[in-house]
């Protein structure tokens, strides 16, 4: 019978791979973890239209937790309907208008 050899397996990036940074919502008073990282310049308007501040006002990305995220997707998705539709809505029914 060979002798077993142990496998000792090493997982180094399991191990030592800190994260550098934790991932923590960069809106001001929040605490939440992160779930996305949004383009600032492409999403501020949104961010300051829901009444929300960066923790820093040098971060050039947005950090929002889920909270945040929906509270903007919400923002953004409003936005693009007004943009596409404008006064297209009033004209077509108003009710019930769903993508
Ligand atoms: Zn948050």
């Amino acid at each position: 019978m060979p002798p077993r050899r142990k496998y000792v397996r090493k997982d180094p990036t399991r191990s030592s791979g800190k994260p550098s940074k934790s991932k923590k919502c960069n809106i001001k008073g929040c605490d939440k973890p992160a779930v996305r990282s949004l383009s600032r310049q492409q999403n501020e308007e949104y961010l300051l239209d829901a009444g929300l501040e960066l923790e820093s006002s040098r971060d050039r990305r947005i950090k929002p937790c889920a909270e945040h995220y929906k509270l903007l997707k919400k923002r953004k998705k409003k936005d693009d309907k007004i943009k596409r539709l404008r006064f297209d809505a009033r004209t077509s029914g108003g009710k019930g208008l769903r993508y």
